[in-house]
């Protein structure tokens, strides 16, 4: 079994449907409404988990109900919480989701994920330094990740970067990550709109940009590749880049080639879309591996 560490947030979505958005100082009555676990690092954790990997979480939940939810679905899918904490005086983090009019519009609570410092994350440093891979993302702060891509790259483990949402990195970040695993908006910001195929030249083997339903373009050394994904009756595409990131991380740590790594995390992800929700349509490894 392999050992990955997912450095990151994890939140609740609140989700509302309506059949329009409230104006400015209205009141109208919702559909419904519903709570899922969400956060990119929960996602990438628990999809993880039922890839069948190890999967130690590094995040901080509020002292709230929705600390307890999100801790609650971590145990149920097997991540290991030795280091989540619940941090007082915080809220846990929320996304506030409307769906209308066939758009959903989102407000983002950070929240404790705002408390995953260095110093937290420092905490972690035995079962970091022991991990097979280390999968970190962007909705905690900028000096953890920088903080996190030292620590990985002094102690050799490989560090597989998901640079979403988007920010600018420094050049030593993208330096010292192993992996980076941006969309194609995300590749924009990060190489300051350079041409694509320029940079995905001088990264080989390291930069993967997921193009949807188009699959995934890297450069292996010689040649620009482009590892289709497989055709499936999307429903719904939220957590398709988590889903991604998370099979990637595990099929690398099991020493997959890239190539073949790719493969199977469009696999996993392609079946992730067919289903409702981030988490929801999470595959199995049984369910990937009876499809590839
Ligand atoms: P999201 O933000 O929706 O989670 P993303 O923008 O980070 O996703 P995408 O490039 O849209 O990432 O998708 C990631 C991967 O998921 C793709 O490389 C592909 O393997 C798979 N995927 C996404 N959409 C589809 C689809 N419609 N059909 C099959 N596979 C898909």
């Amino acid at each position: 079994m392999v050992k990955v560490t997912v450095i990151g947030s994890s939140s609740i979505d609140l989700v509302v449907t309506a059949e329009r958005r409230p104006d400015k100082g209205e009141t109208i009555l919702g559909e419904s409404f519903k709570t899922v676990p969400g956060g990119k690092g929960a996602n990438q954790a628990v999809a993880a988990a039922r890839l069948g990997a190890e999967v130690f979480m590094v995040g901080c939940v509020g002292e709230d109900g929705f600390g307890k939810e999100i801790l609650d679905n971590f145990k149920e899918n097997g991540v290991l919480t030795d280091y989540v904490e619940p941090v007082t005086h915080s809220e846990s983090g929320t996304a506030h989701i409307t769906l209308a009019e066939g758009d959903n519009s989102i407000i983002v609570v950070k929240g404790a994920n705002n408390h995953v410092t260095p110093e937290f994350v420092g905490k972690a440093l035995d079962v970091i330094r022991t991990s097979d891979i280390v999968l970190i993302q962007q909705e905690i702060p900028e000096e953890t990740v920088e903080y996190v891509s030292e620590l990985c790259h002094a102690h050799h483990v490989p560090l597989l970067l998901n640079p979403a949402p988007s920010r600018p990195i420094s050049k030593d970040v993208i330096a010292k990550a192993a992996y980076l695993t941006p969309n194609e908006l995300e590749a924009a910001v990060l190489f300051q709109n350079k041409d694509i195929h320029e940079a995905l030249a001088e990264n080989p083997n390291k930069l993967f940009i997921t193009e949807g339903k188009n699959g995934v373009r890297y450069h292996d050394g010689e040649q620009e590749v482009l590892v289709p994904t497989y055709t499936v009756e999307a429903v719904d595409t939220t957590g398709a880049g988590d889903t991604f990131n998370a099979a990637f991380a595990v099929a690398l740590a099991e020493g997959q080639g890239l190539k073949e790594a790719v493969r199977f995390a469009n696999r996993a992800a392609s079946l992730s879309v067919t289903k409702f929700g981030a988490q929801g349509g999470m595959p199995t490894r049984t369910e990937v591996e009876g499809s590839l």
